[in-house]
């Protein structure tokens, strides 16, 4: 069996020395609830580049890979691609934990984190953002025109408003009806309800090879008034290695936070593991660190210089979407616990 420092000794040396990222721990793999993956583990290594290509998680990413696609297809750059593509989820109301129809927080309040990050290490972000649609274009502004990464609140509200975004109500009737039913119990139990999180993460490649991401969310539903979640922190909820690849994640965002979820990712594909081992490496990180793990979801994407893409998550049921050349697919991520 593995021990901690053994492995991380071998992970130090690389994938091609790493016969079982899923033996991380004695606790872990001894736990019946938890799927040993170490014959899953897709260990290939590639000289050729797939590019352009576009990810990006849940259903509601395949309609934002459509948008993001008509960047790269005709040559545009993977900064543009994603904020393009993160825009077509913020709009509609019916993805209801992105942007316009997204759930309040407690108070009734739809308050958007987004961030966004290019190939040049640049990077913007929102956080606790009121009454603008495109939090996510907010966040490009934050990065294109500011000396800073990071507006909060009234600041970034205020910020909006000087580059031209209109306010507008965000609170769609759908949305206050479910605040208005929760409101009756008032109970905030964030356990591993899909329905309730599902932030768009996106990562593409262009065709220069130039890797970007964005992320954007209302957040976990009915959350304390001033919570900020994973995704507007980079290195949490997103992050990008020009050099190497790029991560974003969605679910329970305390627990990417917990263990800079994202950029464990990256770092984990700059010691030599493929997409998928970096972000099962990351799920087990959580998995050893967080005790209270089994009780959420959290779900890791990662895209590699190479095109190569993988993902994997705590429960079952995160799915991502992928299009290049070939079209486009909806993939269901593997998972820690069945
Ligand atoms: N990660 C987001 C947050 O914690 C929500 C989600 O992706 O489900 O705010």
């Amino acid at each position: 069996m593995t021990t901690k420092r053994e492995f991380l000794k071998i992970s130090l040396v690389g994938a091609t020395a790493l016969s079982s990222v899923g033996a991380l721990s004695t606790a872990l793999a001894e736990d019946k609830s938890v799927n040993h993956v170490n014959e899953t583990i897709d260990n290939k290594q590639t000289d050729i580049v797939q590019k352009p290509v576009v990810v990006s998680t849940w259903e509601h990413g395949l309609s934002a890979n459509r948008a993001a696609w008509q960047v790269l297809s005709v040559g545009g750059k993977a900064i543009d691609a994603v904020e393009h593509g993160v825009k077509v989820p913020e709009a509609d109301p019916s993805v209801m934990t992105v942007g316009y129809g997204g759930y309040p927080d407690r108070e009734g309040k739809v308050t958007l984190d987004a961030c966004i990050m290019d190939e040049n290490q640049n990077c913007g972000s929102v956080a606790f953002l009121q009454h603008i649609k495109h939090p996510i274009s907010v966040a490009r502004l934050v990065m294109d025109k500011t000396p800073h990464v990071m507006l909060v609140g009234e600041g970034a509200l205020e910020f909006a408003k000087s580059q031209g975004f209109k306010e507008e109500n965000l609170l769609t009737n759908k949305a206050k009806a479910a605040w208005q039913d929760w409101l009756k119990e008032s109970t905030y139990n964030p356990v591993i309800n899909v329905e309730n999180h599902d932030t768009i993460g996106m990562l593409a490649l262009d065709k220069y090879g130039d890797l970007s991401g964005a992320c954007t969310t209302s957040g976990a539903a009915f959350k304390m008034s001033g919570r900020v979640g994973d995704s507007p922190l980079i290195g949490a909820g997103l992050y990008v290695d020009n050099d190497i690849g790029a991560a974003t994640a969605t679910g329970m965002g305390e627990l990417m936070i917990k263990t800079v979820g994202c950029h464990l990712v990256v770092e984990m594909m700059r010691q030599g593991l493929s997409p998928e081992q970096a972000c099962i490496a990351a799920v087990e990180r959580i998995a050893q660190k967080l005790g209270d793990y089994k009780k959420f979801q959290v779900g890791f994407l990662a895209l590699n210089k190479s095109g190569e893409y993988g993902s994997y998550c705590i429960q079952s049921g995160f799915n991502y979407a992928v299009t290049d050349k070939s079209g486009e697919k909806l993939l269901d991520a593997k998972s820690i616990l069945s």
